[in-house]
């Protein structure tokens, strides 16, 4: 079975072709590092770290590109940090930090670019001139904006007409734009904001050149996948390829890929943890496998509830996988388990076949050769709950001793006892081989 994406595009299902299979490109939309990242901040990053893993995982670790970046320009950065009386760079690296924690306790993968929006605004002016000179773009009482109907295609993305667009109040009206559709690629800075020199006057970029001008110059023209939010739609996707297409006279990506929302009930989530809806704050309370399991207890399209009573009910099924977390000695999937994540990453039925594995391995001590496979998949969602990994370095006088009791066990036919140790040491990634010479053990 070949891997399978939802394509907003298309608005169907469709089998994965990369351009080059040797080099695929992804890019996803990044937070916006105002305040600490919202667990909704946390879907996207989480699911298309999944991506990111499955793709390297099919077409090998260096086939694949993956750029995830960072908004460190705008509005809402600017209104925080002059709130908090300090600087945006400041602001924004006192909030990086803590998002950088974030994602190494929920284990993602670094990608492999992280680029800050503001280290890319020369490219971004060089984008606004051509578009300016190509007449997609115009200027207008110091702002660049871009002419949304001079791109024949706009509204591809997000299915909405020109009219709907306007009729729907969806875009700001603005006495220095020509259409109420068009948006800005260039504004002018206020005294007391960030500003950089432009051939338009001092000012700073609009929130959609950004990305474009990021994919532009660390991936090129067309890419193989685009992702982000929902609410990424529009207008930010669709603006993003109006102004990347006509730039390059290119499609921008072939696959786009949006998250669903999480909903909070606030009643359900009053018992234990209360609203919490900050990452961080939720992470001091919460092990940040639970957080994962729950997030992907739900496919990654879909709305999720998330509540007291998901949390509870992921904690039950980790908590019992404890004793079986090692790291693999071998690579060995699961078909089931990778056909699940082919169909445009059913993260729910991969978990589902996660945990039928595991009752397997804790049904008879003959399936412990699925253990490696139990393992491999959880390391291939990025789901293994680190700190409660076994120590593999366990010394021989422990195991030889467990031996020693096991064979005394068995002396006294206290068959019960001598299984029940057998799988103590199993569970700790070592098997027993009873030979006619006594009894081995090997780690697995
Ligand atoms: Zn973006």
């Amino acid at each position: 079975m070949s891997l399978k994406l939802f394509n907003t595009l298309s608005k169907s299902k469709e089998v994965f072709n990369p351009i080059n299979a040797n080099d695929i490109k992804i890019y996803a939309c990044g937070p916006t590092l105002y305040n600490n990242p919202h667990i909704g901040n946390f879907r996207p990053i989480i699911i298309f770290d999944i991506l990111f893993r499955f793709l390297r995982h099919h077409y090998g670790k260096n086939a694949v590109t993956y750029v995830r970046n960072i908004t460190d320009i705008d509005d809402k950065i600017i209104k925080r940090s002059q709130e908090l009386a300090t600087s945006t760079e400041d602001l924004v690296k006192s909030v990086k930090k803590i998002y950088q924690d974030n994602l190494s306790k929920l284990q993602i993968l670094p990608p492999s670019y992280e680029p800050h929006a503001t280290e890319y605004i020369p490219k971004m002016i060089e984008m606004i001139k051509s578009l300016v000179n190509k007449n997609f773009a115009y200027v207008s009482d110091n702002h660049v904006l871009f002419e949304s109907k001079k791109y024949k295609n706009y509204g591809e993305l997000s299915k909405l007409s020109l009219k709907d667009i306007i009729s729907g109040a969806r875009v700001e009206v603005a006495n220095y734009k020509k259409n109420p559709e068009d948006f800005v690629l260039w504004k002018p800075s206020k005294d007391n904001e960030p500003s950089w020199a432009s051939p338009w006057g001092e000012g700073r970029p609009g929130w959609h050149i950004e990305c474009s001008a990021m994919i532009a110059e660390l991936l090129g023209p067309t890419i193989d996948i685009h992702a982000g939010g929902l609410d990424l739609i529009f207008p930010h996707h669709e603006n993003e390829i109006a102004q990347s297409s006509c730039y390059h006279n290119a499609k921008m990506a072939n696959y786009w890929l949006h998250n669903g929302f999480i909903n909070f009930k606030g009643e359900k989530m009053s018992k234990s943890i209360g609203n919490i809806t900050i990452i961080d704050d939720l992470l001091k309370k919460v092990n940040p496998m639970i957080i994962k399991y729950s997030l992907l207890s739900t496919h990654y399209r879909q709305p999720i509830d998330f509540s007291d009573d998901l949390l509870n009910y992921s904690e039950n099924i980790i908590s019992k996988w404890r004793d079986y977390i090692f790291e693999p000695t071998e690579k060995v999937y699961d078909e089931e388990f990778i056909d699940s994540l082919n169909d445009d990453l059913n993260t729910p039925m991969a978990l589902m076949r996660i945990q039928q594995i595991f009752a397997k391995i804790k049904k008879d001590p003959k399936n412990i050769g699925l253990l490696n496979t139990f393992n491999c998949c959880l390391d291939l969602i990025g789901l293994v709950p680190s700190y409660e990994k076994n120590e593999l370095n366990l010394d021989n006088e422990f195991i030889e001793n467990i031996i020693f009791r096991r064979n005394e066990a068995k002396k006294l036919k206290n068959f019960e006892l001598a299984d029940q140790l057998r799988a103590e040491l199993l569970g700790k990634g070592i098997l027993l081989e009873d030979t006619k010479d006594g009894t081995t053990w090997k780690k697995i």
